[in-house]
């Protein structure tokens, strides 16, 4: 099958060709960091302005560079949610206008399904396995109890991840998005400041970040008040071990758990280098087969969309013209009929 995927969920205009789920024949990623850089973040009106302009050139590239025609395509998917309902809809628009002028149908794919399927540009999946979820919206551990099925065993109760590293990133004056200039300058680090770790109840597979935010911020005003000056590159690599260390431990934990035949590592934060690290060797040492997509893939992208959609193609599920954007979606109520 050739499915013809459409992706803009936040800043990031993406279109795809993927044959059989696993087969990449284009991925053509736009990304408006430059735009928004100049206002810290993503500005959701701009955001939107700028898929509507650079849609329809997007799709072009992306069914030439697949050598394909556009009659070839079996199937449209579109992310339906959760992102930002005014990018969401441009995407929905132009792949609801695709799938029926050529008569096929559409596919509507949950946005952390598709960061859990870019895992299979990688290797086939086995199941149960697991996934950690570290993306600039979102931080869970999910059960993949088969093919498309998802069980959300563990959340964050405050900030996503991504969303931690961008804000520490800013109050060091590194340009958005901060994560991978944080990540860079903590690995370089000659030492670190300590900071907590939020462990919450023992047996819980939830997340908290706010309060290590917290923690950043109050050390830097402290230091900035005595007339000292912290070294960025100390508190990087501070918050970048706390982080590691809670969301690699609670992997493993829930790893064992539930009996993972494999843990997957997904979202924007699994380009984070120290992060890959960590979970390579605590894997080695437990012997649990790790899966991690490459760079490209982490970050917003139409080729898991792709993926994801691939799963609802095999069984025929597909959405109807009325589909709507969903800024809150269920991960869980997506899952493929069993
Ligand atoms: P969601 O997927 O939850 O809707 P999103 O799509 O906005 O959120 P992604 O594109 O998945 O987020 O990921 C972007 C996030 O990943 C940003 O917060 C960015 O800082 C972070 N990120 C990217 N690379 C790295 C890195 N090397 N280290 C840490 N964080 C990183
Ligand atoms: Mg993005
Ligand atoms: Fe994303």
């Amino acid at each position: 099958s050739l499915i013809l995927a459409i992706e803009t969920s936040c800043d990031e205009t993406s279109v795809a060709v993927v044959e059989d789920g696993r087969i990449i024949r284009s991925n053509i990623i736009s990304s408006q960091i430059e735009t928004h850089k100049k206002f810290g973040g993503v500005v959701p009106e701009v955001a939107s302005r700028q898929h509507v302009e650079s849609i329809t050139w997007i799709i072009e590239e992306a069914v030439e560079k697949a050598g394909i025609r556009l009659q070839d395509v079996d199937a449209v998917a579109v992310t339906q949610g959760p992102g930002l309902v005014g990018s969401l809809l441009v995407g929905l628009v132009a792949g609801k206008a695709l799938a029926f002028s050529l008569g096929l149908p559409l596919i509507a794919v949950h946005h952390i399904a598709g960061h859990i399927y870019a895992n299979r540009f990688v290797q086939e999946l086995e199941y149960p396995s697991l996934a950690l979820v570290v993306s600039g919206g979102h931080t869970e551990l999910v059960v993949l109890e088969g093919p498309g099925q998802f069980r959300i065993i563990g959340r964050t109760r405050d900030d996503a991840v991504g969303e931690a590293y961008d804000k520490v990133a800013r109050a060091l004056g590194l340009p958005y998005p901060g994560g991978p200039h944080l990540d860079r300058l903590a690995l370089a680090a000659d030492g670190a400041v300590q900071l907590p770790r939020a462990w919450l109840e023992p047996d819980s597979y939830d997340f908290s970040f706010s309060g290590l935010k917290s923690a950043v911020l109050a050390a830097l005003n402290t230091a900035r008040m005595k007339g000292l000056d912290l070294a960025a590159d100390h508190v990087a690599r501070g918050f970048q071990d706390s982080v590691i260390d809670v969301v690699t431990e609670k992997a493993m934990r829930a790893a064992k758990q539930f009996g993972a035949k494999q843990l997957l590592l997904a979202g924007g934060v699994a380009a984070n280098k120290g992060l890959r690290e960590s979970l390579t060797e605590r894997c080695r040492q437990s012997r649990l087969p790790l899966v991690v997509p490459p760079l490209e893939l982490c970050t917003d992208n139409a080729a898991m969309i792709a993926a994801a959609a691939h799963l609802k193609w095999e069984r025929g599920e597909f959405a109807p013209m009325t589909l709507k954007a969903e800024a809150v979606l269920s991960l869980e109520e997506w899952s493929v009929k069993s």
